[in-house]
């Protein structure tokens, strides 16, 4: 990182002075966040004064932010069968798996696929088994290894490493846009690595959902200083179609209020059972509103089109 969009303020700590949606000058105080989960350490959420994009100000620089992620908690969802919360959670990654499945099967039957921030690999081994050809890109090496040695998938560090003689016909990126620190480098090198006509998946969570709102601070999807950015439909529509793709159509996403409910009860001092029992209520709540309003589900799914040059 060597543009002037920031400078740095303390040794692992960089503040932009630049919007990384917009570019304007002008980022106004409007949150202030623990990581309740890691560091507990406070971050500031910072929005631009000219577009209203919300991102995390200053935010941990690259060499700082592993620590953020060191986390048995942060992984430990792919194996355990501790809790009732975690069984809950098992089920609903079963059905999720099937329904990103069904969705990337209504454009394609078939052809390559690449998962951004793809984990160890279960949404990619799941494609495989279905006849695609898959590959991964994931910068946690743990993670890394799982992937390759669980699913025999090709899986590279970093979205710069994806071999550049094959573009992609679905490209997906499942909660991971929030955490990558250059956007806009991040949909040029999107757009560069997907076919003609190609979709694109984003899952973002939704700062303007009903559980957001009730939360405030305590939102568990504000999950600083992991997450560098904080979209409304706008800022995700906004990135998107400035850099070559169009927008077919923004879906709800119904299991994350109640996930996403119960973490924000937790941080807020209920213990385990009563977190998922408020969770799953306040959470439905914040589903209904989205199902009779407008309002914006706790998360939100892109699927956007590549339009050719
Ligand atoms: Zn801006």
């Amino acid at each position: 990182m060597t543009d002037r969009s920031f400078h740095v303020e303390q040794p692992h700590h960089e503040t932009l002075d630049r919007c990384p949606l917009c570019e304007a000058r002008d980022p106004r105080p409007a949150l202030e966040v623990e990581d309740h989960s890691i560091s507990h350490e406070h971050f500031h959420l910072v929005d631009c004064a000219t577009c209203g994009f919300r991102f995390t100000n200053p935010r941990p620089g690259l060499t700082a932010i592993g620590r953020y992620y060191e986390s048995e908690d942060y992984i430990s969802h792919s194996n355990s069968r501790r809790t009732l919360a975690d069984r809950l959670y098992q089920v609903a990654r079963r059905w999720a798996l099937a329904r990103k499945h069904a969705l990337v099967a209504t454009h394609r039957t078939n052809g390559r696929v690449l998962d951004v921030g793809c984990g160890t690999g279960e949404f990619l081994g799941h494609l495989k088994r279905k006849g695609y050809l898959v590959t991964g890109v994931e910068p946690a090496l743990k993670a890394r290894e799982q992937a390759i040695a669980h699913h025999a998938i090709p899986v590279v560090p970093s979205l710069d490493q994806v071999p550049g003689r094959e573009q992609f016909h679905v490209v997906t990126l499942w909660h991971v846009l929030e955490h990558l620190s250059d956007l806009r480098g991040t949909l040029k090198r999107l757009y560069a690595v997907t076919a003609d006509d190609g979709l694109l998946v984003i899952a973002v969570p939704d700062r303007e959902s009903w559980d957001a709102h009730h939360y405030g601070s305590a939102w568990a999807a504000y999950d600083v200083p992991r997450h560098l950015s904080h979209f409304r439909r706008s800022d995700v529509k906004r990135l998107a179609t400035e850099h070559g793709f169009e927008l077919i159509s923004v879906r709800p996403m119904w299991l994350d209020a109640p996930y996403i409910a119960m973490l924000s009860e937790r941080y807020r001092g209920h213990g385990p059972l009563m977190a998922l029992i408020r969770g799953v209520l306040l959470g439905t709540w914040s589903n209904l509103a989205s199902a009779f309003t407008s309002r914006p589900t706790s998360s939100s799914l892109y699927l956007f089109r590549k339009v050719s040059a």
